[in-house]
């Protein structure tokens, strides 16, 4: 659905945001974005939203030629920036009407699309407010159904979820996945990285312009892992435990952790009873065998460092 080949953002000769991105974005996915602030992520959004040029490099949405024929590509797409403004002494409903008119929808269709998302976000019973009248999270719900309103393909959302509170951020995820399920593509960039892994099928890791790895979460995963963690809780014959470990095909490492041993598993899960098999026909006093829980924010981190470096 999305397509990025070869993009580059100089802003000026110091200043070069994106290096020779590519990207491919599958249609159903959700894709999250994740880098520190100054990464690129909202140049690469803009770009991908026609708001901005790129010095080179293609872009295609929905396989319109972003570039080429950006009118075309409008309709696809709904675009929320990380800042934006509403019109404060408007009433909820006429602030949609005003959009529904700019993007040339016909008046009957107006009112239905205009009450579907304001359904959508929640905020039908704040049809007739003002919008200066709304709290923080309500304008950011506004600005979604803004961006809904005209049933684009494709949502590019720059940080959407800042300055919510968690319980808005729950509702939002859902939303999210709502939206997933009636068939949109997103694409959602954020430097809340432990957020990101419980609803997107798909991660992207950027940094300085560059995206580091980038595919659905799983792979990404065991890519930055080198595969899955396995920690053995065990009574003791730790060293019997590691050598008896590494003669499983699937196991690339085994380090000490406290009481555990942690084994870097490279294989697929349905391959892991094998390994435990292993180590109980050797009379291992094994206690306890679990899937280190994947956190994302450590691996980004050790990215981050091993960039620095
Ligand atoms: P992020 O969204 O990940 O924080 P940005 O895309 O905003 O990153 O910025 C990427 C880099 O480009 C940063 O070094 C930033 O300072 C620079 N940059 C962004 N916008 C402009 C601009 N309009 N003019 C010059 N430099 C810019």
């Amino acid at each position: 659905m999305i397509s990025v080949r070869n993009l580059r953002k100089e802003y000026d000769e110091d200043t070069v945001a994106l290096k020779n991105l590519s990207l491919d974005i599958e249609e159903g996915a959700i894709y999250g974005l994740i880098g520190p602030n100054g990464a690129g992520k909202t140049t690469l959004l803009r770009i991908l939203a026609t708001l901005l040029e790129p010095t080179y490099g293609r872009v295609e949405i929905a396989g319109v030629d972003a570039l080429e024929e950006p009118e075309r590509v409008h309709p696809y797409i709904g675009f929320m920036s990380d800042r934006f403004s509403l019109y404060e002494d408007l009433l909820v409903w006429e602030y949609l009407d005003h959009f529904a008119r700019c993007y040339g929808i016909a008046p009957r269709q107006r009112r239905r699309l205009i009450d579907e998302s304001l359904e959508l976000v929640g905020l039908t019973p704040r049809r007739d407010s003002l919008v200066s009248s709304l709290s923080r999270g309500m304008r950011q719900r506004l600005c979604f159904a803004r961006t809904l309103l005209h049933q684009p393909k494709v949502l590019i959302l720059d940080e959407p979820a800042s300055g919510i509170d968690p319980a808005g951020r729950l509702e939002f995820r859902e939303l999210l996945k709502t939206l997933q399920s009636m068939g949109h593509t997103i694409l959602i960039s954020s430097h809340i990285l432990t957020e990101m892994t419980d609803f997107c099928s798909h991660i992207g890791i950027l940094e300085k312009g560059e995206l580091l790895v980038s595919g659905p979460l799983e792979e990404v995963f065991q890519q930055l892992h080198g595969g899955i963690v396995v920690r053995v809780g065990l009574l003791g014959r730790h060293e019997q435990a590691a050598r008896i470990a590494r003669t499983h095909p699937a196991v690339r490492n085994v380090t000490a952790n406290g009481a555990d041993i942690e084994i870097l598993f490279n294989g697929p899960k349905e391959e892991i009873p094998s390994l435990v098999k292993l180590l109980a026909q050797e009379d291992v006093p094994l206690i306890r065998v679990e899937l280190v829980e994947r956190d994302l924010e450590s691996i980004y981190l050790r990215l981050a460092s091993t960039e620095i470096s």
